[in-house]
């Protein structure tokens, strides 16, 4: 049987490929953005008892009445919006409430605005939706938002640009000047913010997460995507939210309704009632992370590599060149998993056009102590089988 898919051509994903190459080689996995622990306990419990003794039947489509009111609550608290439960669509993942908000929003021949390097599912989703990328990259070592690159970009079929904020793989985290820029662009020129805010918790610096949602005029223009899987610490549980202002939310649900249509019952509860924590907990959740953050920022650097500032996420980059290092970014990664036994992530595989990516790597520091400290050895030792 002959067939044509879309999807054919498509390279897997470059963090399945560094996890499966690490499984091989069992290597230490510092590609694939995920925590080496369980996840809160009492998030686990709550879980395992709504399995038990709650319902395990469809939940509402549109996400438990407990988890819609949570969400809103929660960015009321901690990020100073305000939102109603009927502005909130649960999802499952992130993923798939960017999927959802593509196929709504986006109309075929629709353009828009990407910036590189990308979180690897936003360009193919946007084509399946019928849209254009149009691709800005950012330039490191600082990653600023280029306003006038984005506006030179935008026409008159511009829909939406998608903002990644704070941006996986960069870790960059966009200062008020830039979200203000960007928000006058988007007023300016009527686009709507697709805005991936998963990480919006895991944060490196005291600066607060601040949503493009509120800023002044971006109330009905702007999608915020946040995942508990993020929040939590808990990657594989694929629970998702999207706010935005009820004529969007409302039309994104429709999509959602023929992706997934609903979210495990039992996972939607427990991250209601984690949305509630106190502030402490995230504070010292995130404390955390820095600390993780600090011990291979300071070990890397000792051993000669050029490591590049995060503000937050759980990543954070090295560029080679700079360390050294004579190797193309990718060629680096497969001999440091394979022979090196350590697993990381190419920024090229983010970049629509991998030749034109800095030759730099990513690292994810969501890990004990112990991994992190032999993880270090290892890159140390790639580093100086690959020296320029
Ligand atoms: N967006 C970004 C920027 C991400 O880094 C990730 C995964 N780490 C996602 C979306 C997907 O999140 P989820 O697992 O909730 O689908
Ligand atoms: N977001 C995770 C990362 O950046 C990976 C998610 C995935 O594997 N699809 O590493």
């Amino acid at each position: 049987m002959g067939f044509n898919s879309h999807f054919a051509d498509l390279p897997t994903t470059i963090f399945e490929v560094m996890s499966g190459l690490a499984r091989t080689h069992e290597a230490i996995n510092l590609g694939q953005g995920f925590p080496d622990s369980q996840g809160p306990e009492a998030l686990r419990r709550l879980a395992c008892d709504g399995l038990m003794t709650g319902s395990n039947q469809y939940p509402p489509m549109l996400g438990l009445p407990a988890l819609r009111a949570a969400v809103a609550a929660h960015y009321g608290i901690h990020q100073g919006l305000s939102l109603s439960p009927e502005q909130v669509v649960v999802t499952s993942g992130a993923t798939e409430a960017l999927a959802a908000s593509f196929l709504a929003l986006l109309s075929p021949g629709d353009e828009v605005i990407v910036l590189d390097p990308a979180y690897d599912a936003y360009r193919p989703l946007i084509a399946r939706a019928g849209g254009i990328a149009r691709t800005i990259s950012l330039k490191p070592p600082h990653w600023q938002l280029d306003l006038a690159a984005i506006e030179a970009a935008i026409t008159v079929k511009t829909r939406a640009i998608v903002l990644n904020n704070p941006m996986n793989p960069t870790g960059r985290s966009f200062s008020h000047l830039e979200l203000m820029g960007l928000a006058k662009l988007c007023q300016d020129h009527d686009l709507i913010a697709i805005c991936d805010e998963v990480w919006e918790h895991v944060r490196l610096t005291d600066q607060p997460h601040r949503s493009l949602l509120g800023l002044p005029g971006m109330t009905d223009r702007t999608v915020k995507i946040g995942s508990a899987g993020k929040m939590f610490g808990v990657t594989g549980w694929k629970v998702g939210f999207v706010c935005a202002a009820p004529e969007i939310a409302k039309v994104i649900g429709k999509a959602h309704q023929f992706l997934t249509f609903t979210t495990p019952p039992h996972l939607q509860g427990a991250v209601a009632q984690g949305l509630g924590w106190d502030k402490v907990w995230f504070d010292e959740q995130a404390q955390g992370y820095k600390a993780a953050y600090q011990l291979l920022r300071s070990g890397l650097k000792e051993q000669g590599f050029h490591v590049l500032d995060s503000e937050a996420t759980y990543f954070m980059c090295l560029d080679l060149q700079q360390s050294n290092i004579d190797r193309p970014a990718l060629d680096f990664c497969f001999e440091a998993v394979k022979t090196h036994g350590v697993a990381a992530i190419p920024l090229q595989s983010l970049y629509e056009k991998p030749e034109e990516a800095p030759p730099i790597i990513r690292l994810c520091f969501a890990k004990q102590e112990a991994v992190l400290r032999q993880a270090i050895e290892r890159l140390a030792r790639a580093r100086l089988a690959m020296l320029r």
